[in-house]
């Protein structure tokens, strides 16, 4: 796909999670349950994607990227491509990547594991129950969604520090590639890009902490960042 990935009313195209919040009515009339998720998007199987299905191999880039999240972030979750999203992850830990955004960043690396980790920042928060979420009111909801998407892109940039990946890709795909969509689910795409970057740099901080700290003893890494990681 060539140009920018433009937004829809059907499709929400942005860096998303578990999905939109659930305001339909079941066939009596009474109102679903509230959530904080959207409705997953449709999942395609490899034989239906062409060449891209070669990132989705043992040794493609998707399937490399997935096993670096998942032993840095301690999650077994799986991928697998689907239609009309960029990227989201449902409450199994399954995550959607978009093939329109596949055919478009397939071969930029940093860019690819900058979205992926988004969506392992959101499978590591933690989910508020659902007899939870029905004792708050749509502001709160709303206030918990981008709370959420805030610590997923705060991951992201910690992600690309940890694994070696420069930013400046990643940043210039959120500036110019997301619809700009500052609304009661996410800040503004100027917004998001210094969240990531605030994650990025305190990464790039402790690593270079680190480093001072263990010269010689051979940790390298996230390892090191980890011995000194407020989380551990
Ligand atoms: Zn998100």
């Amino acid at each position: 796909m060539v140009g920018k990935i433009q937004n829809s009313a059907s499709t929400d195209v942005n860096l998303r999670h578990v999905p939109q919040v659930n305001v339909s009515r079941t066939d009596n009339g009474q109102s679903a349950p509230k959530t904080i998720g959207e409705t997953p998007p449709q999942k395609l199987s490899l034989s239906q994607i062409g060449q891209l299905a070669l990132l989705f191999d043992k040794n493609g880039k998707i399937s490399r990227l997935q096993r670096k999240l998942n032993k840095i972030k301690g999650k077994k979750c799986q991928v697998t491509p689907a239609k009309g999203t960029i990227a989201c992850v449902d409450g199994n830990d399954l995550v959607f990547l978009g093939v329109e955004f596949l055919e478009e960043f397939q071969d930029q690396e940093d860019i690819l594991l900058g979205v992926m980790a988004h969506e392992w920042g959101h499978a590591c928060a933690d989910r508020p129950q659902t007899e939870d979420i029905e004792g708050l009111n749509w502001d709160q909801i709303f206030e918990l969604r981008k709370s959420h998407e805030v610590l997923a892109d705060e991951i992201s940039g910690r992600m690309l520090a940890l694994l070696g990946y420069p930013l400046e890709n990643y940043l210039k795909f959120i500036r110019s590639f997301l619809s700009n969509t500052h609304n009661l689910k996410y800040h503004d795409n100027e917004t998001r890009a210094q969240i990531v970057s605030a994650g990025y740099n305190d990464e790039v901080r402790k690593l270079k902490l680190a480093t001072e700290l263990f010269k010689t003893d051979g940790y390298k890494g996230y390892h090191v960042s980890k011995l000194i990681d407020d989380d551990v």
